[in-house]
């Protein structure tokens, strides 16, 4: 399975995605989780993005997209992934099908979990005071301020892929804002919902092609009509050469002569 999760910062895609993971066995891919841990290490990654996240603003398209593209490749993501803070803008939205194109994957969802401004920062207030009740460091861009900046790059940049998605047929909108376990349900449907139409298309499948030489005896002309095209574009291009040296050969006509 390959999912995306979209939705603002505070929508609730981690503990979405962490009930996922444990359900369907697969990993979750959070670019957030990624890059904390490169500033953590002090990768030269981690070095470009620090400052960008503390301001609330997203890392450049390359740098993400990068990190992706490798992840991806690692062996433990080759059984399904939700992606968890990725893409964030069309351009990553972009290069991921790209990727995924080449190595012949096709996602199996995008859904976004829609949740209004108040309630995301009363999210991101309990996750503060949650992450401090653990004794854990809080943060750098958990805070109100930052919020508002994350916000405003959320709507600017990642809100137009619901766009691009929608375009594409790929996308399930959901309330965000009902419990945990009612997110949980609807997720479960959507999926279990995708699972059977995906088993149902394989089922027709061999039952057409059984049926396609039975259709092709009774009509001609669809058998005609089924010949490879590039046969015919060949065929085409004989006789026109053809008719061509015919015309070279023959004498030409002047006006006034006869
Ligand atoms: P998150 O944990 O998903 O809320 O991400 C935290 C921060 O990491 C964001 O505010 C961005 O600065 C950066 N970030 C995470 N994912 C991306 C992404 N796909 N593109 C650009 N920046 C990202």
């Amino acid at each position: 399975m390959k999912l995306i999760l979209l939705g603002p910062p505070g929508a609730g895609k981690g503990t979405q995605a962490q009930r996922l993971v444990n359900k369907h066995k697969i990993v979750q891919l959070s670019t957030g989780d990624m890059l904390r841990a490169a500033v953590k290490a002090g990768t030269p990654i981690g070095i470009i993005a620090k400052d960008i996240m503390d301001r609330g603003e997203l890392v450049p398209d390359e740098v993400v997209v990068g990190i992706v593209a490798d992840r991806i490749e690692e062996p433990d993501a080759q059984k399904g992934f939700i992606l968890d803070g990725f893409p964030r803008t069309v351009p990553q939205a972009e290069a991921l099908d790209r990727m995924l194109e080449e190595k012949g994957l096709t996602l199996d969802g995008v859904i976004e979990l829609k949740v209004d401004d108040g309630m995301l920062l009363d999210r991101i207030e309990k996750r503060v005071s949650d992450t401090v009740a653990r004794g854990e460091p809080v943060r750098a861009d958990d805070n109100p301020e930052t919020l508002k900046k994350r916000l405003i790059a959320y709507y600017a940049q990642t809100a137009p892929l619901t766009a691009y998605y929608a375009q594409k047929g790929r996308l399930s909108r959901l309330d965000g804002m009902a419990s945990i376990e009612q997110v949980a349900l609807a997720i479960d449907r959507i999926l279990g919902a995708k699972t059977a139409a995906k088993a149902s298309r394989k089922v027709v499948a061999p039952a057409r092609q059984a049926s396609k030489p039975a259709r092709a005896k009774a009509s001609p002309k669809k058998k005609a009509a089924s010949k490879p095209k590039p046969a015919k574009k060949a065929v085409k291009s004989v006789a026109a050469k053809r008719k061509k040296a015919v015309r070279r050969a023959a004498p030409k006509k002047r006006p006034g002569r006869r």
